[in-house]
C-alpha cells in the first residue's frame, strides 16, 4: 500500500523543545513500521516561518526576518539527522515551492473566497480571533496574552458551505479521529454554531509584506493557517510545472494519508483542512492522529519559567535510540503526560539497559555455550511469542504505539523469568535454546521501527532471515557487545 504520512510544522519563532520531537519521532516509527512490512511511504515534516508572529520575534531580536527563519528551521531541520528520523521531504513555508502551492491552491477554490470585513478579538501567537463570548475577559487561554482588537478588510473563505459534508464524513470515520474523544470534540463544535467562514487573508503592511501575497492583490498576505496547511500539498510538489509528480502519487493515489498532530490544532486539520480540500476538489486525509501534551516535573513547559526541555540535552544524556526509545514507549499519546529526566534516565537505564539490553546480551552469551546447531522444529515459547505479535499488531493498527511496545516489554521481563526458572546457564534442551533465538528473532523485529540500529545489531549477530529456516548456526567466535553503553 501507498502513505503519505505528516508531522504538522512547527513554528520556528522559537527552538525546538521536545513536544516536537516526540511527535516526529512517533510518525517516524509509524513509517519504519509500515516501511518494514514493504508500503511505499512519504514522509513530510516542515516548518512554518510565515506570520505576524515570525515577524516580530525577528524584530525584537534586531533580525531581519530572512535570517530568523534560515536559523531557527535549521534547528529544527538539524533534529532528522540527531534522531534518526526518516522524512523524504522537509519543507519550508517562506520557499518558492511553496508559495507556487499556495498560490495554486488560491485560484482553485476562488469560487469560495470573497470580500468582507473582519472585527475581532485577535492573539498574535495563536494567530486567531476570539469573540468576546469566548472570551469575556480579553485574554488568550493558551498564551495569557492580552487579546488585540482589529477590524479590517481581508478575504473569506466559505467554510460553512461544507460544515454538514464535513460533520457526516467524520461521524461516517471517513476521517477517523484519534482518540476518540477528540472526535466527539469536534462534532460538537460543528453543532455549536461557533464555526464561521475564515477569514483567510491579512494586512500586507502589518507584517511589512512578510508572508504569501494574495493573488492579484498585494496589500493581502495569505492568513498563515491557511497557508500552513497547504504545506502537505506543497511539499509533495503541488503547483510546481515540473516534479508534481509526487502529489498524484503520495497524495491524490495514496491508499492512506495520516496526519501526526498536537491537540492544539485539531480545528485547524479536522475542520477546516477538510473543506479546503473539499472545495478544491482534492482527495481528503483518511487518519488524523492527535496526541496531547507535556508538563515538565507538574508545570506546564515554559521559557519564562525555564523548565524546556531541549532535544540535545537527551542525546547527550542517553543517546539516539534510548531517547527514540522513551518517547515511543512511556508518555500516552492521548493523555497530557509529565517528563521529568529523573523518568527519563530511570527507563534509559532499568528498563532498556537492565531489562532489554541484558536479555540480548544474556541471550547471545548462553547461545554461545549451546549446542552449534539449533534445528528450528520444535515448539516451546511459541504460543507467547505470537500472542505477542498479535497484540503488538492490533496495538499499532490503532495508533497506540505505547501499548504495542508495553507488549514486547512483557516479552522482554517473561524471557529474562524464563531463562532464571530453567536455569539455563547450567545448559537446556534444544527446544530451550531454539526459544532463545525465536525470542532474539523476534525483538528485533518487533522494536525495529524505534531502534533500527540495535536491531540490525541483533539480526547480524544472529544471522537469521526468517523463522521458517530449518537451523540456525550459531557463531561461537565473537562476543556480543551490549546494545546499549
Ligand atoms: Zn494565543
Amino acid at each position: 500500500m501507498r502513505y503519505f504520512v505528516s508531522t504538522s510544522i512547527p513554528y520556528v519563532n522559537d527552538q525546538p523543545h521536545i513536544g516536537y520531537l516526540w511527535e516526529a519521532i512517533l510518525a517516524d516509527v509509524f513509517v519504519r513500521f509500515q516501511r518494514e512490512r514493504g508500503n511505499d511511504v512519504f514522509f513530510l515534516s516542515g516548518v512554518d516561518e510565515n506570520g505576524l508572529k515570525i515577524y516580530r520575534s525577528a524584530q525584537s531580536k534586531g533580525w531581519s526576518v530572512v535570517e530568523f527563519v534560515q536559523e531557527t528551521s535549521n534547528q529544527f531541520f538539524k533534529l532528522k539527522k540527531e534522531f534518526n528520523l526518516s522524512y523524504d521531504g522537509f519543507i519550508r513555508t517562506s520557499s518558492p515551492q511553496h508559495q507556487a502551492g499556495v498560490e495554486k491552491f488560491w485560484q482553485m477554490v476562488q469560487k469560495d473566497i470573497y470580500p468582507g470585513y473582519y472585527q475581532g478579538w485577535y492573539c498574535v501567537s495563536c494567530e486567531d480571533y476570539f469573540t468576546l463570548e469566548e472570551r469575556p475577559d480579553r485574554f488568550c487561554p493558551i498564551h495569557h496574552k492580552r487579546l488585540e482588537e482589529l477590524k479590517e478588510e481581508n478575504y473569506f473563505f466559505r467554510l460553512t458551505k461544507y460544515l454538514n459534508q464535513i460533520e457526516d464524513i467524520i461521524k461516517q470515520d471517513k476521517i477517523k479521529i484519534r482518540p476518540a474523544k477528540r472526535k466527539k470534540e469536534v462534532l460538537k463544535m460543528i453543532k455549536s454554531d461557533q464555526i464561521k467562514d475564515l477569514s483567510v487573508s491579512r494586512s500586507a503592511k502589518r507584517s511589512q509584506g512578510w508572508g504569501i501575497k494574495v493573488p492579484d492583490d498585494p496589500d493581502q498576505v495569505v492568513y498563515v493557517w491557511f497557508d500552513a496547511l497547504i504545506n502537505y500539498l506543497s511539499g509533495l510538489g503541488f503547483g510546481q510545472e515540473e516534479g508534481s509528480g509526487n502529489f498524484e502519487k503520495y497524495w491524490q493515489e495514496a491508499g492512506a494519508i495520516v496526519h501526526f498532530i498536537g491537540k492544539d490544532i485539531f480545528k485547524f486539520h479536522t475542520i477546516y483542512w477538510p473543506a479546503m480540500l473539499l472545495a478544491a476538489g482534492l482527495r481528503l486525509p483518511d487518519e488524523i492522529i492527535i496526541h496531547d501534551f507535556f508538563t515538565v516535573e507538574g508545570e506546564k513547559m515554559s521559557k519564562t519559567l525555564g523548565n524546556v526541555i531541549k532535544p540535545e540535552e537527551l542525546l547527550t544524556r542517553a543517546g539516539v535510540e534510548p531517547s527514540r526509545y522513551y518517547f515511543s514507549t512511556q508518555p500516552n499519546q492521548f493523555e497530557d503526560s509529565d517528563f521529568s529526566l529523573n523518568h527519563f534516565d530511570a527507563v534509559c537505564q532499568n528498563e532498556l539497559k537492565n531489562e532489554v539490553g541484558n536479555l540480548v546480551s544474556r541471550i547471545f552469551g548462553l547461545l554461545k555455550k549451546g549446542p552449534a546447531k539449533i534445528k528450528l522444529d520444535q515448539n516451546l515459547f511459541e504460543k507467547e511469542i505470537n500472542q505477542t505479535s498479535l497484540n503488538y499488531f492490533a496495538n499499532f493498527n490503532q495508533f497506540d504505539f505505547r501499548k504495542a511496545f508495553a507488549v514486547v516489554f512483557d516479552l522482554v521481563k517473561n524471557a529474562n523469568k524464563f531463562i532464571e526458572e530453567k536455569k539455563l546457564w547450567q545448559g537446556g534442551s534444544e527446544a530451550d535454546f531454539k526459544t532463545l533465538v525465536q525470542i532474539l528473532f523476534k525483538l528485533a523485529e518487533f522494536y525495529r521501527p524505534v531502534m533500527p540500529e540495535a536491531s540490525e545489531k541483533i539480526r547480524l549477530a544472529l544471522d537469521l532471515t526468517d523463522l521458517n529456516s530449518e537451523s540456525v548456526f550459531i557463531n561461537r567466535r565473537n562476543n556480543f557487545e551490549p546494545l546499549f553503553e
